[in-house]
């Protein structure tokens, strides 16, 4: 049988990585291992190119100062990325990154970190802190995690968000939505991290990733008992 690989590149892993954000790329090796497919992980700092080839790009989230150790660097990165979110590569990024894939991020003390516009978005740093556990209800069943920052994020009219509130704040702890999705490109401020312990939506961005590289995807099923017992404990968890 002809191996089946597929390439993660992880994004800034030295600089935006905060509240076990490295466990979405784990649990993505994990789930395709489990299906005989070879995950090939790739990092990519401030100042490499990025990897030719990749199927999925995860990035996590980061402090106010990791963002703008980033800053400029994505924008050497912006036409590249964006190309590849036409072309359809699947993309997660959390918090931070989330951040940077809209317009802008304003930081509480009014610096402006500019972002790559993939995501029709802008933020603002607020002196409220939005933390805590959340649950939100998505296109692919419930999700849960933490989320800890400072900016609301506003959706322009119509940019898609990517699940409605069920408990926490979200974008901006007033829409009632969480995140934002264009293509195969996904923005949330779930960390904790998110994919352990939300296996669905885990395997929602495999199958998009080998639907476009393979026409494919069967994915067979996977013993996610842990998984959903995570998911418990984190949904049961107080805001
Ligand atoms: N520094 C950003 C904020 O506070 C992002 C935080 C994060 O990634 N958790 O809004």
């Amino acid at each position: 049988m002809v191996e089946r690989r597929l390439t993660i590149c992880h994004l800034y892993h030295q600089n935006m990585n905060i509240y076990g954000d490295t466990g979405n790329v784990l649990t993505l090796e994990y789930r395709l291992r489990q299906r005989g497919i070879t995950p090939v992980v790739i990092p990519c700092e401030v100042g490499e190119g990025l990897p030719k080839d990749v199927d999925i790009i995860v990035a996590g989230g980061g402090q106010d100062s990791g963002q703008l150790v980033v800053e400029k660097d994505l924008q050497k990165k912006k036409a590249e990325l964006r190309s590849m979110v036409h072309d359809g590569v699947v993309v997660l990024t959390i918090c931070g990154t989330y951040q940077l894939f809209g317009h802008r991020f304003v930081t509480s003390d009014q610096g402006t970190i500019q972002g790559i516009g993939i995501f029709d978005l802008e933020t603002h740093g607020s002196s409220e802190r939005l933390i805590g556990n959340v649950i939100v209800d998505s296109e692919w069943g419930e999700l849960v995690g933490f989320e800890n920052h400072s900016g609301k994020t506003r959706l322009a009219p119509e940019q898609p968000g990517l699940a409605k509130i069920i408990q926490g704040a979200g974008n901006n702890g007033e829409s009632g939505e969480e995140g934002a999705i264009v293509f195969n490109t996904f923005g949330t401020y779930i960390h904790g991290p998110l994919l352990p312990k939300n296996p669905r939506f885990a395997d929602e961005l495999l199958t998009r990733a080998l639907q476009r590289k393979f026409g494919a995807a069967d994915l067979g099923p996977l013993d996610d008992t842990e998984e959903q017992k995570a998911h418990q404990v984190a949904r049961s968890r107080p805001r």
